[in-house]
């Protein structure tokens, strides 16, 4: 089984997501990961983030072992991402290591903005995560918060809408719901419970 989980920043897709492959027993990848990897390189290299060919040079030479660095959480990382992902060069050099992760795997949970429009367009389940702008500010805040950064909640709340519009606005495989995805709006949603609409869906759509 093949699940696709897309969403904006901070929707509680990477939880959901990651509960979900391992309730199922399925491989998981945060493909949010990926680009976050290229726009840390691209800037420990000290290049421009709006240089698109070093950018591609960097996604094409990716380090997969590095994935799971921590760095790739720092506030500013998820930001500097979203400027890298929208050279249609960068998502091409990474759009093959996404499909090869998904078939190697009996099955996988794959999270991002194009896995059920671009990635894994034949995903089993398709789902949508949204939630209220002011409450995905919330809750990244907070997580901030708990980690000792040093944010406000107006700076977050800045921040999420302007990838927010860089995402959804970008011509390359921009952040929208496949025609048919489920949408599940955890705006009011605690974790639990998102599990619980999620592993319903999953469900229905097994017993079909
Ligand atoms: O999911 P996460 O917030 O870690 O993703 C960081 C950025 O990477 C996103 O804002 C988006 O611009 C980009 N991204 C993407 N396509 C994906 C996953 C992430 O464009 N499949």
């Amino acid at each position: 089984m093949i699940i696709a989980i897309d969403g904006p920043a901070a929707s509680g897709k990477g939880t959901l997501a990651r509960r979900i492959a391992a309730h199922y027993g399925l491989a998981y990848l945060d493909t949010g990961s990926l680009y976050r990897a290229v726009a840390r390189d691209i800037r420990h290299s000290g290049a421009s983030l709006e240089d698109a060919a070093e950018a591609a040079r960097f996604a094409r030479t990716l380090d997969a072992s590095t994935l799971s660095d921590p760095g790739l959480r720092d506030p500013g990382v998820g930001d500097a991402a979203s400027i890298v992902a929208k050279f249609p060069e960068v998502r091409q050099a990474l759009l093959e290591f996404q499909r090869a992760f998904a078939r190697s795997a009996p099955g996988a949970v794959l999270d991002g903005r194009d896995i059920g429009t671009v990635v894994l367009p034949d995903a089993e389940v398709k789902i949508f995560v949204v939630a209220d702008t002011e409450v995905r500010a919330r809750r990244r805040y907070n997580e901030l918060v708990s980690r000792g950064e040093p944010v406000t909640y107006e700076g977050v709340l800045a921040v999420i809408k302007g990838r927010d519009d860089r995402d959804m606005n970008r011509a390359a495989a921009p952040l929208k719901a496949a025609a048919d995805a489920h949408v599940l709006d955890t705006t009011t949603l605690g974790v639990e419970a998102a599990f619980a609409a999620a592993l319903a869906l999953i469900g229905a759509h097994q017993s079909r």
